[in-house]
């Protein structure tokens, strides 16, 4: 009966056309969502003709010799231009405009220090940790790569930087007194400062697998280069992976999250296999860090199979920062389906918004990174609404985790009065 054929093909063709690639309904309340932003880097509000902000971060890019991005990280991408279009037409008088415009109520701004139109409730403080790990002469470690030459130079400015604050002019002799005197009161007064979590970019310097050496060694290592002198490789990646988990365990009875980068950029010799997070596994491993909780920053991009297997450590949790930015939103979709069905009380939504000079706001970032993830995640939720997977009431409350639930339990932000004057509650 052919006309009924044709009735039929007529109809399946209206349905394919009817069907959004995402839900108009999800899209509209992914949209209206106040999201947490995990990661970023926002810039600080200064008046004309002041120096220039230096601090966005511990390791800026522009250290490196010239590399390879992906081509959505690069300003000639459509994408970005459009991006800087948009928000220059907004034109923010402020930071906080620029989340605004955005769809971001609090920003973990991931600097060195904070300043001048970045303040709480809308700005909280992530600082680094990696110079705590790294109290040596780095030489050897530098000389690896033409990336890490600069690198480490950058973290011992920090290390003394942090020592000036506490006013010890000079490493103590032994571990246990650098522990003491520089390594736990640097994270009590960050803690103290405002901070929410401690961030390590330690994929930048070295391979992310922190050992569990015999303390006796790393104690012997330390006391022996303290005063001067160059470590061997072996030996001082023994000390530094003592010091990560001390590091790690003095933020975890603080209160601080570990952020930890994990993505297979940046840099022309930068270690995408050394940055791989199953390598996190042994560190995740020890049972002295339980009352620690990590966080794989930019998910662990592209290797996120990787990262959905440590969420069942029970304190490990991932944000998308930055793989909102690099990935096609079908392949972030995939990634963000697979992980919210099994563990979805462990992702986050983050955009890494930077500054990349004059062509690549921060604004601009938090503004394409904010827009991509939500198309992402409304592509994920999606699916799993018409495979039959998930109701469309389930589909909020992922969304709803996702974008700011999930972020403001593992912060404590969800507290009463803790995130005073910034709009959470979704409507
Ligand atoms: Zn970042």
């Amino acid at each position: 009966m052919p006309s009924r054929a044709i009735t039929l093909v007529i109809g399946l063709s209206l349905t394919a056309c009817s069907q959004r690639p995402v839900d108009p309904a999800l899209e509209r309340y992914i949209a209206s969502i106040k999201a947490v932003d995990d990661h970023a880097h926002p810039m600080l509000q200064l008046p004309p003709g002041a120096k220039p902000d230096t601090e966005y971060d511990a390791l800026p890019l522009d250290a490196l010799p010239p590399m390879t991005l992906p081509a959505r990280l690069r300003a000639d991408h459509p994408d970005w231009i459009a991006a800087q279009r948009a928000v220059k037409e907004r034109g923010a008088k402020n930071p906080a405009e620029a989340l605004d415009f955005a769809g971001i109520a609090i920003m973990l701004s991931n600097r060195v220090a904070m300043g001048p139109g970045l303040a709480p409730p809308r700005f909280l403080w992530v600082p680094f940790a990696d110079a705590l790990m790294l109290p040596l002469d780095g030489r050897l470690e530098s000389a690896r790569t033409p990336d890490t030459r600069s690198l480490y130079a950058l973290e011992t400015k920090l290390l003394h930087r942090y020592m000036n604050d506490l006013g010890v002019a000079k490493l103590p002799a032994s571990l246990d007194d650098y522990v003491k005197t520089v390594v736990t009161p640097t994270l009590e007064r960050q803690k103290k400062g405002g901070a929410v979590a401690v961030k390590f970019e330690a994929a930048y310097l070295r391979a992310l697998d922190f050992d569990d050496p015999d303390p006796n060694l790393a104690r012997l290592v330390y006391s022996r280069f303290a005063a001067g002198g160059t470590p061997g490789r072996a030996e001082y990646k023994t000390l530094q992976d003592y010091l990560f988990r001390v590091i790690a365990r003095e933020a975890g009875r603080l209160g601080l999250s570990v952020h930890i980068h994990s993505t297979d950029v940046a840099g022309s010799f930068y270690s995408a296999r050394g940055a791989d997070p199953a390598l996190l596994e042994s560190a995740l491993n020890d049972s002295t860090l339980r009352a620690t909780k990590f966080v794989i920053i930019h998910g662990g991009w592209p290797l996120t199979t990787h990262t959905l297997s440590l969420f069942a450590k029970g304190n490990v949790y991932a944000d998308i920062s930055m793989a909102g930015m690099i990935a096609e939103p079908r392949q972030l979709a995939s990634t963000l389906r697979v992980w919210l069905y099994e563990y979805p009380d462990r992702v986050l939504f983050g955009t890494d918004a930077f500054d990349g000079g004059k062509d690549q706001s921060w604004e601009a970032g938090a503004w394409l990174a904010a827009n991509s993830a939500r198309h992402a995640l409304g592509l994920a939720l999606t699916g799993m609404l018409r495979d039959g997977v998930i109701t469309h009431e389930r589909a909020e409350q992922l969304a709803r985790m996702v974008m700011q639930g999930n972020a403001l339990e593992l912060y404590g932000l969800g507290r009463a009065g803790a995130v005073r004057d910034v709009e959470v509650i979704v409507p």
